[in-house]
């Protein structure tokens, strides 16, 4: 019988429960239990898929093809394992299940309510993972601030769950924050008594009060939240902040929070925990031999959170590379000829990102020109492979209008086109080419030789695709498409082998990366961006020594 963690979330947004939630599962999975964890989100999308990143950060697609919220990609990158469609929830979803039922005649002649119809979906869906044997633990997180008119009947539903399941079956964690006061040289509990005082109010008492910090909380503090809040001593975890999100499990660790949970749980049978891949990793991540710069070439840099798996699997390229990887972020939309070298300089590697429309384009095609013509390692991902498709048809094919349908509708040189089956297609939401799709790679490619494989599964989200109709011509002259979908022909992977590393996939391999198994494709990029930067010393060295002669 699988038990259940909720974490609710209190005071301000943006305190991290997804990591924690990840690290006390890595904690829990690294005691030998098995654990999964699904996001609750309130708001009324059916999913994060339509959203602009601006909104809402990267969308996550999962290998059922589900788009996320970017909290699944922790929850992968801590676990190691796959989540699911079932793995994000939205009250668009309950909704739309609701409804369809009512549709259907379901509730006939019944007056259908938040409660209990919508909280019996909520519920429904709490549980849902927990069936089947195949996890110990399942650990939900709710979005949003407790407070919030929109978490109400999620909160209910903990309420309900609380109540009717067996005391060792279900607890609640709630994350605070305690702000430190500078002029007062203090630490304040208040916000967090108000807290839990909110979500008691709903009839949900917490287990235990993680609190983020910036300052030691020490046992007075501990002892006062305790007491204001009535929880035990012990459950009142200091969460202080990390350098890098992946120390939270050893912080977590230190604190007991997995010890709690399964004494609260009534959990007798579980091991040591045994995190030394996850230690060993740390080590590389934190004390690296030396620094590579990549430029990543997107349209949404304002915004960290867009390009989220990117910027993750970078750290974990990183520390099998045993290099810091510093990304550098570059505005593709005011990259021109003219700026590019300066805009481009000191880097080396470029990524240039996936997107939609047709906002800074031209910058991307420049960018890879630069890449191309000056052995600057590059990797472009979906839109990326794109529109270096785009820029080889216009710069050695001579294809001066080559472009995508997406942008231009009316190009006589569509090379990026919109795939067959998505032509019919009027709806947005969960229409793309969306999760997991075999690729078979060219013996002797770049690709083989990075993946070490004739077949790869990569996930997917987008429309469009490289146009078949050019293919004799890009092979003629000298682009390899190294992988292809074997059932489709769909062109995957796009390589230059007469350059130090020129890689294009249609795929995003970011979504695969884990601590424990860093992707291919961004562990050799690294690679060889740390090659390029190590010859640019060489370079430099040699050059200084002829001037000292
Ligand atoms: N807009 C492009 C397409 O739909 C690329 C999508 C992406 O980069 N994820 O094909």
């Amino acid at each position: 019988m699988a038990k259940y963690i909720f974490v609710t979330g209190g005071v301000t947004s943006s305190l991290g429960k997804g990591i924690i939630a990840a690290s006390l599962a890595k904690l829990l999975q690294a005691r030998g239990l098995s654990v999964t964890i699904q996001k609750l989100d309130p708001y009324i999308n059916v999913d994060p898929g339509t959203l602009n990143p601006y909104e809402h950060g990267e969308c996550y697609v999962t290998e059922d093809g589900a788009e996320t919220d970017l909290d699944l990609g922790h929850y992968e990158r801590f676990l190691n394992s796959h989540t699911s469609q079932a793995n994000n929830v939205t009250t668009g979803k309950i909704y739309q299940t609701v409804i369809n039922k009512e549709r259907a005649g379901d509730f006939l002649g019944k007056t259908v309510q938040v409660i209990p119809h919508i909280t019996d979906e909520i519920k429904r869906r709490m549980l849902l993972l927990g069936k089947g044997g195949k996890f110990d633990i399942v650990i939900t997180e709710i979005g949003g601030t407790v407070g919030d008119i929109e978490s109400l009947p999620f909160v209910e539903a903990v309420r309900q769950l609380q109540w009717e399941l067996p005391e060792d079956r279900v607890m609640v964690i709630h994350l605070t924050l305690v702000p430190y006061l500078k002029a007062a040289k203090e630490l304040k509990t208040k916000p967090t008594q108000h807290s839990v005082k909110l979500l008691s109010e709903n009839g949900v008492h917490p287990d235990v009060l993680v609190c983020r910090t910036e300052e030691p909380l020490g046992n007075d503090i501990k002892r006062k939240i305790a007491l204001f809040c009535n929880v035990k001593q012990e459950a009142v975890i200091e969460a202080m902040d990390a350098s890098t999100i992946y120390e939270v499990p050893m912080l977590m660790l230190r604190e007991k929070l997995d010890l709690i949970c399964l004494k609260k749980l009534n959990i007798t049978e579980y091991s040591e925990p045994n995190l030394d891949k996850w230690k060993a990793y740390l080590d590389k991540l934190k004390y690296p031999k030396s620094k590579v710069t990549i430029g990543l070439i997107g349209k949404y840099i304002e915004l960290q959170d867009a390009y989220k798996s990117i910027l993750e699997s970078f750290i974990h390229a990183g520390a099998m590379n045993e290099v810091k990887v510093q990304v550098i972020n570059v505005h593709s939309e005011f990259i021109t000829k003219e700026n590019v070298e300066e805009k481009l300089e000191g880097l080396d590697g470029l990524l240039v990102a996936p997107g939609f429309g047709h906002r800074g384009i031209d910058g991307k095609i420049i960018a890879v020109q630069y890449a191309r013509e000056n052995g600057l390692p590059f990797f472009g991902i979906c839109l990326g492979m794109q529109m270096a498709v785009i820029e080889y048809g216009r710069n050695i094919l001579g294809l001066k209008d080559a472009h995508s349908t997406e942008m231009d509708a009316n190009t006589t040189n569509p090379v990026i086109n919109m795939m067959e089956e998505q032509k019919k297609i009027k709806m947005m939401g969960g229409t793309m080419r969306l999760g997991a799709y075999p690729c078979e790679i060219t013996e002797g490619s770049l690709a083989h030789k990075i993946y070490s494989a004739t077949t790869i599964s990569e996930r997917h989200r987008h429309r469009y695709e490289f146009n078949n109709d050019y293919l004799d011509q890009y092979k003629d002259n000298g682009m390899v498409m190294s992988g292809v979908n074997p059932d489709t022909g769909l062109v995957e992977i796009i390589e230059l082998p007469n350059h130090p590393f020129f890689i294009g996939v249609q795929y995003h391999p970011e979504l695969k990366s884990t601590v424990e198994a860093p992707a291919p494709l961004f562990v050799s990029f690294v690679g060889a961006a740390k090659e390029y930067n190590d010859k640019k010393g060489s370079m430099k060295s040699a050059a200084l020594q002829d001037a000292l002669i």
